[in-house]
């Protein structure tokens, strides 16, 4: 009976794999290859004409148009360097509202007519492609009778040549749009929101006295994984269709050892890392930090921080490059945000700064009461928009999938906070004082005059609990699921930071106007924030049960779920909000929330299905003939003329009824005819089919710990997060 059982296959296979060997050449220096498949403008500087040059460089930097003969001549000479470094192909690549990467190749070989082929590759080309949008969700935003989209290259992202076994292809990151302009992609709505944001934040810097240049904003994302042999991943149908184990019990050990965490990574994995990170530096992604997380299994990988719109491309490129090498070590890269029920979720932390060349980052605490002052106001704009916009910002990490990590007790709770730290925390509370009076009394601080405690740049006692915590430089955002695209949260980001620079600046502008001495006016607004906002720092443990009554009672937001995350999408403050700072118009608004519910409903739909047939057909199946095997063994006693303990076969009868039960549950629940409303069909799907999925999962997991270990087919938790 169990010579074909799958998991006893996959164990003995698992034992007999042989991990490749990662070569190096020993001489090679990490120096040398970093960037080597990218179009970087040291390339371009050393390849294009002057001119062309300085006209590419004014377009990256000050985001001026791209003249069509410069494109031209680019074209010319990325074609050439690409050729040589062997591509054929040629692709723009784009970030669909799937979430995913999207590439549409062409070859560079053109018929000439006589029979012969040129490579050729114009302005027009490198610019402009033209994908069928059909196929990409849109949300409305397209037409049936439209289906195209354009893309269009994101100068500020450089091309790169991504390798292949069968063929390189030069890869050109684009952005995506339909006929109307409307944004169809992730990109888009990116580099609106960090043009709306440095508007505004260099309004400030001008009023502080500089003549600022560009100012961008800065994200580091850091990426949590999971790692799974391949000959477990497909042994579980639901690894492979869900990206997350639908069944499962506990393992016996589980982390509470803690035994895992910053330990020795296992030689495998090592070697995995190694050659990632070999082809992270060859695209010129900046991979730094890597160790084992909190899970069994689980890893994180943390590159340099840079400039949005390059960092999300980056992080994209990361993930796909994650999961073909871990295939080449017969592992399966899973970055689903709970793979793995009752052991540690993975998160994607966005890691949030802005800044700009002649001022560097704005949220470094300064050493003179001036700078000091300045800063400030930038983490006061971080407070008013996080507690303004809270709804926004987990509405932009709101999936089915993060649903199942948020609000758990070792993820970031659903309720959005921010953490300063006690000191910084502290000087805010002395500004609301001091502002009120403008005496320098005890315990009170009068900005510019007074300079700030030290503040650690990477403050040990870190609260972990936090969904957006100061970290000495920076904002941490660490409610964002590790699967999402960073994109997501850096546009809400930007966004909301737009909205209160503006605030704060026009409010400067005013006040200096009608004579209002500067460093009283910046003391005002300070104060006037944190009065008013205040509310949405909280330093104490986020877990806690008594934090979700405080914020209630504060007024914070607590959406539980992407359902009730999803509608702050459409609510008139948002809708104004993004059409105000010309990142999202009211169509697009609705798309996305349209899309966010659509992309909702078919995970579940699809994750019900295969726990109904796995149920049915896997589990029960097994259940079943071990419930069998006991009866057998009960008759056989009987015939014996031994007494039966009955005992075991009643207990596994009792789990055995409660799964067949739960199972015509969820047929019920899955065949009810759905309104035709999104919102009403998700939540329908969250307050029924979720359980009923639940119930099963419940029954099947006590089975697990009932029936005969080798009747048992699938992989279970200890040999998937352990056996490595
Ligand atoms: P931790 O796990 O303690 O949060 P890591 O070293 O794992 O720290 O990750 C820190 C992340 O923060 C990195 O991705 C890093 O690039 C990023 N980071 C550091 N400084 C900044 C900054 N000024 N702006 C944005 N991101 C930053
Ligand atoms: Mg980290």
């Amino acid at each position: 009976m169990s010579g074909n059982n799958v998991r006893l296959q996959a164990i003995k296979d698992v034992e007999a794999y042989v991990p490749p060997a990662v070569s190096f050449d020993p001489g090679e220096e990490p120096g040398e290859i970093f960037g080597e498949n990218v179009f970087s403008l040291t390339v371009m500087a050393k390849r294009l004409p002057k001119t062309v040059y300085k006209s590419v460089l004014a377009t990256i930097e000050h985001s001026a148009p791209l003249d069509p003969v410069v494109a031209d001549a680019v074209a010319s000479a990325m074609k050439d360097w690409a050729l040589e470094k062997g591509a054929t192909h040629y692709a723009h690549v784009f970030y669909p509202l799937t979430g995913l990467t999207a590439e549409k190749h062409d070859s560079f070989l053109d018929p000439v007519g006589d029979g012969t082929a040129f490579a050729s590759f114009s302005g027009k080309t490198l610019i402009q492609g033209e994908p069928d949008a059909s196929s990409f969700p849109n949300g409305g935003l397209r037409n049936t009778f439209e289906a195209r989209g354009y893309t269009g290259w994101d100068v500020m992202s450089p091309a790169y040549v991504l390798e292949n076994p069968n063929g390189n292809t030069l890869c050109i990151p684009t952005v995506f749009v339909s006929m109307t302009g409307e944004a169809l992609d992730h990109k888009t709505p990116l580099l609106r929101s960090q043009q709306s944001m440095a508007e505004h934040a260099e309004r400030i810097l001008k009023l502080f006295g500089h003549t600022p240049d560009r100012v961008v904003s800065f994200c580091g994302p850091e990426q949590e994984y999971f790692l799974v042999d391949s000959h477990f991943f497909l042994s579980r149908p639901d690894l492979l269709n869900a990206g997350r184990t639908l069944f499962g019990a506990k393992p016996p050990k589980g982390q509470e050892f803690d035994d895992h965490y910053f330990g020795a990574i296992p030689e495998r994995v090592l070697g995995f890392m190694m050659d990632t990170e070999r082809e992270l530096f060859k695209l010129g992604i900046p991979a730094k930090t890597r160790h084992n997380e909190v899970a069994p299994g689980q890893f994180e990988i943390a590159p340099m921080f840079e400039r949005a719109n390059v960092a999300s491309d980056h992080q994209q490129l990361l993930m796909t490059t994650f999961k073909t090498i871990a295939k080449k070590h017969g592992m399966e890269c899973l970055f689903h945000e709970k793979p793995f029920e009752g052991v540690n979720g993975s998160g994607k932390h966005v890691n949030f700064s802005l800044g700009n060349s002649t001022e560097g980052n704005l949220l470094l605490p300064g050493d003179t009461p001036h700078d000091n002052a300045q800063f400030l106001v930038f983490c006061a704009a971080v407070i008013r928009s996080v507690h303004k916009y809270g709804g926004l910002l987990r509405a932009s990490v709101a999936s089915a999938s993060n649903d199942h990590r948020l609000g758990a007790n070792e993820a970031p709770p659903a309720i959005i906070s921010i953490f300063l730290g006690e000191q910084l925390a502290d000087v805010f509370d002395q500004i609301a004082k001091g502002g009120a009076t403008r005496s320098k009394e005890k315990g009170s601080m009068l900005i510019g005059v007074d300079t700030l405690p030290v503040l650690p740049t990477d403050p040990g006692d870190r609260n972990r609990t936090s969904p957006f915590a100061f970290t000495g430089n920076r904002f941490e955002f660490r409610a964002p699921g590790s699967m999402q695209t960073v994109a997501g949260p850096m546009v809400t980001i930007n966004t909301i930071m737009a909205e209160a620079l503006d605030y704060i600046a026009t409010n400067l502008e005013a006040a200096v106007a009608a004579g209002t001495d500067f460093d009283v006016a910046v003391q005002d607004i300070l104060a006037e924030i944190i009065a008013n906002h205040g509310a949405v720092v909280f330093n104490g443990n986020g877990y806690s049960e008594d934090w979700q009554i405080e914020a209630e009672a504060r007024g914070l937001k607590n959406l539980r779920t992407t359902v009730d995350a999803l509608p702050e999408l459409i609510a008139p403050e948002a809708i104004e909000l993004f059409s105000k700072y010309g990142v999202f118009n009211e169509r697009e608004m609705h798309s996305r929330y349209e899309i966010g519910l659509e992309h909702y409903l078919l995970t579940v739909q699809v994750e019900a299905n295969l726990t109904g047939e796995m149920g049915t057909t896997i589990v029960l199946p097994a259940a079943v003939r071990y419930q069998t095997e006991l009866a057998q063994n009960v008759a056989a006693l009987k015939a014996a003329g031994v007494e039966a303990d009955l005992s075991a076969l009643e207990a596994i009868s009792v789990p055995i009824t409660d799964l067949k039960a739960a199972l015509t549950k969820l047929t019920e629940v899955t065949s009810v005819d759905h309104d035709e409303d999104p919102l009403v069909q998700a939540t329908y799907v969250r307050d029924n089919v979720l359980p009923a999925m639940a119930e099963i999962r419940a029954a099947a997991d006590i089975l697990e710990n009932m029936v005969a270990d080798d009747l048992w087919p699938l992989p279970t938790y200890q040999e998937m997060l352990y056996i490595l």
